[in-house]
């Protein structure tokens, strides 16, 4: 009998990777999402899989799955800043209630739950690089406080299942990760960056382009996930990868990496937008026996090869996602 994991958030970039992988495995898969930043062609491949089905559902609302269940992978949240903005109450309640009902679901069917978690509930860090020691800087009341503590919230709510209840919990901070999949107008900067490239316009860098990050190549990141689940480690672990860039220097990375002879604009920097962010990854080496085997160049190949292949109407659609048959005013 295979085993049968659940993946809320499952038509979106990481979740759709994960269905994936459990499939490949040889899990039975419920895949489980609303659809609010995600895209039903992430997973359609799937449907004709006897090992996976799919649930329309919002998980802000209880959740019902029926029969046993051994794994659930929480993924349901927006992840892109635009995103999280333009829905910062579906931002904070699906981080707060969805996890609830998560964590509920889990207790009930004795199953062990993994929740993605962050490095943006280090914020705008103090500490470089950033170790799941450091408690982090964070503004309650700022934009991305919708996200940074409905994150922190959830992390807080899996450890009171865990000690409370007895919970198997696992704790993914995930940091910045690429790759095939991710909504060319969700606003993150490489689909943003290789978007621009591929339509003829100008790179747009947000400030001086002095902030860093850290990019993650999605396979890469899915390993240390799902290794992650089958350890025995509860505290939260950093998964990501430490080779820093500054946005800058990234943006001349993407000119180079497209052959493009746009230039790079500056606009305003968005409020809290961290300056600095690379993973200390002590632990998952320790503990998981995981590092990131894909170079930069390497994934950012595929990633662009990715864009480029998709239909000329997907490619000139800028604007953002219509969130509007989701939000209630
Ligand atoms: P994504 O937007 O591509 O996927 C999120 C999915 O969740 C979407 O398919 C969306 O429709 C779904 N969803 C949102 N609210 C829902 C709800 N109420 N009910 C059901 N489904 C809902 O984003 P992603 O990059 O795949 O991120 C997935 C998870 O990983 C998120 O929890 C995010 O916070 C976390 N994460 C991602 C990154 C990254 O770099 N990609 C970094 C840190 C954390
Ligand atoms: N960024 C940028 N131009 C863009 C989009 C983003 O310079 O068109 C910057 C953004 O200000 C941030 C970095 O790129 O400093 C990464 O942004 P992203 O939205 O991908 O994720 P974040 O790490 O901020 O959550």
């Amino acid at each position: 009998m295979p085993k049968t994991v659940l993946i809320t958030g499952a038509a979106g970039f990481l979740g759709s990777h994960l269905c994936d992988k459990f499939i490949k495995e040889g899990y039975r898969v419920l895949g489980m999402d609303n659809l609010i930043t995600g895209d039903i062609r992430n997973i359609e491949h799937l449907f004709k899989n006897k090992d996976f089905e799919f649930y329309n559902h919002d998980i802000t609302k209880y959740i019902y799955v029926p029969g046993k269940l051994d794994y659930i992978l929480h993924f349901a949240s927006p992840a892109s800043p635009i995103d999280y903005l333009k829905i910062p109450i579906q931002t904070l309640k699906v981080g707060s209630i969805g996890t609830h009902h998560c964590l509920g679901l889990a207790k009930e069917k004795k199953a062990r739950i993994l929740i993605a978690s962050t490095s943006e509930v280090y914020g705008d860090p103090l500490v470089h690089p950033q170790s799941e020691e450091y408690y982090g800087n964070v503004s309650t009341i700022g934009p991305r406080g919708v996200y940074d503590e409905a994150k922190r919230f959830q992390e807080s709510l899996t450890m009171a299942y865990h000690r409370f209840h007895g919970l198997e919990t696992r704790i993914a901070r995930i940091f910045n990760t690429y790759g095939p999949r991710m909504r060319l107008n969700d606003g993150r900067v490489i689909p943003a960056f290789i978007g621009q490239a591929l339509r003829g316009e100008n790179l747009t860098v947000f400030g001086d382009g002095s902030q860093t990050r850290s990019f993650c190549y999605v396979d890469d990141q899915i390993e240390g996930l799902y290794r992650l689940l089958l350890s025995d480690y509860s505290d939260p672990v950093n998964i990501g990868n430490p080779e820093e860039i500054t946005i800058k220097d990234f943006a001349e990375e993407i000119l180079h990496l497209t052959e493009k002879k746009q230039e790079i604009i500056y606009k305003p920097l968005p409020q809290d937008d961290p300056l600095k962010r690379q993973p200390d990854i002590t632990k998952a080496k320790e503990i998981l026996g995981w590092e990131p085997q894909v170079s930069r160049e390497e994934g950012m190949k595929a990633t662009y090869n990715y864009f480029k292949s998709l239909p000329k109407k997907d490619l000139n659609k800028k604007e953002h996602k219509d969130f509007s048959k989701h939000i209630r005013r």
